[in-house]
């Protein structure tokens, strides 16, 4: 017998779906929309304060070390600098 049969590693892969479909079941379930009058999630609003771009991804440049924004960096005119400005 092996611990390895083709039957566990299919009973594996059943769990791992079964846990995806619950993770993208649970994200609908949170993502619908609410009910007039009941508290909505975190939800992005128009004109709300944006406090996402404080927690935004900083990459430091290699050549003068300055913290720039992952997505959209803009150079320091450096002579290297890997980001376009
Ligand atoms: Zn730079």
């Amino acid at each position: 017998m092996f611990g390895f049969s083709l039957s566990k590693l299919l009973a594996l892969v059943g769990i791992l779906v079964a846990v995806w479909v619950i993770f993208r079941w649970i994200g609908r379930l949170t993502a619908a929309p609410r009910p007039e009058g009941a508290p909505r999630p975190r939800q992005r609003q128009a004109g709300g304060p944006r406090k996402t771009v404080a927690v935004e991804d900083l990459v430091a440049c290699g050549t003068c070390g300055a913290y720039v924004p992952a997505v959209g960096a803009r150079g320091c005119g450096r002579a290297g600098c890997p980001y376009p400005g």
